[in-house]
């Protein structure tokens, strides 16, 4: 394949089957002058059994800036680089993002080549609402960080996607029932396209007792897909709804949602989220 001269190439890794990685993905990385990897040994496994033999050097967390200034003059000079993370897509709860900035800042092409990714994977399996919904991340390590970021969400109507470490599944998975209610349904996708993959669902309450009660189900990796929180329908009072309902025969629904808002003076993302829910009814 043709490289582009001086471009970064951001490519997506697996996340555990490495039959996940793109014909495309195999040639940017042999086509490349050098990969910046994570880290350089655990990409150097994944290159080695591909046969690829690019150069790597190190980028991570602790030295990313100053080595995306290096990275940038040789993109500059008209090398082309690579940047991969330990698995998955680059930048999505991993380094990368400093040296995309960086680059593009002094206008270096910078070109995706996409492929896993933990919370599509999860999401596209979960079976919960996936026409909308947020990734939070990790939650923060300490508990009353961890509860407070969940309050912030607690009526956040979109699905909710989160990482969690084996450390901490079990008390994020009970901090998320205590903060969003022990029925909220959701969906722990652990060890994705690997030899113990699971995915269960339940409530949030049926899920703390999963985890309590297998210490294996406590092993690997986790995305934990959370249902959003439902709009009360009384949220919505019956004049605001039918005003609503009639614009809605007339206009899309976001006009009707804004217009009903200013007509009623009722919350339009209020009005907006009732109004998609009763129109797909
Ligand atoms: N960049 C990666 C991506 O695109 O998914 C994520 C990197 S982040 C440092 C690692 C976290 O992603 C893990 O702690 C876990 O929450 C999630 N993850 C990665 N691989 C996974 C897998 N095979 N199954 C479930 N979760 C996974």
């Amino acid at each position: 394949m043709s490289i582009i001269n001086g471009a970064l190439y951001v490519v997506a890794t697996p996340i555990g089957n490495l039959g996940d990685i793109s014909q495309r993905a195999l040639e940017v990385l042999s086509a490349v002058a050098v990969i910046a990897a994570e880290d350089t040994r655990h990409s150097g496994q994944l290159l080695h059994h591909f046969g690829i033999r690019t150069p790597t050097i190190a980028l991570h967390d602790h030295n990313e800036r100053a080595v995306s200034e290096s990275i940038v003059a040789r993109l500059q000079a008209g090398e082309a680089v690579a940047l991969v993370s330990d698995a998955g897509t680059p930048l999505i709860s991993d380094p990368g993002y400093h040296l995309v900035v960086q680059a593009r800042a002094a206008g270096c092409r910078v070109v995706p080549v996409p492929g896993a990714s933990a919370l599509l994977a999860a999401l596209s399996a979960s079976g919960l609402p996936s026409d909308r919904f947020i990734f939070e991340g990790f939650l923060p390590a300490k508990a009353g960080g961890r509860t407070a970021r969940l309050e912030s969400l607690r009526d956040e109507p979109r699905t909710l996607l989160f990482y969690e470490a084996p450390h901490r599944i079990e008390a994020s998975i009970a901090a998320m029932a205590a903060v969003f209610g022990a029925d909220r349904p959701a969906v722990i996708a652990r060890e994705l396209t690997k030899t113990f993959e699971t995915i269960q669902g339940g409530s949030l309450a049926a899920l703390s007792s999963w985890l309590a009660d297998d210490a294996n189900q406590r092993k690997g990796e986790f995305v934990v897909v959370v249902g959003g929180a439902p709009v009360e329908a009384s949220l919505v009072d019956a004049e605001a709804e039918r005003v609503l309902r009639l614009l809605l025969a007339e206009m899309s629904i976001k006009q009707a949602a804004t217009l009903t808002a200013k007509i009623t003076g009722a919350k339009k993302n209020l009005l907006y989220q009732f109004a998609l829910e009763i129109s797909a009814d």
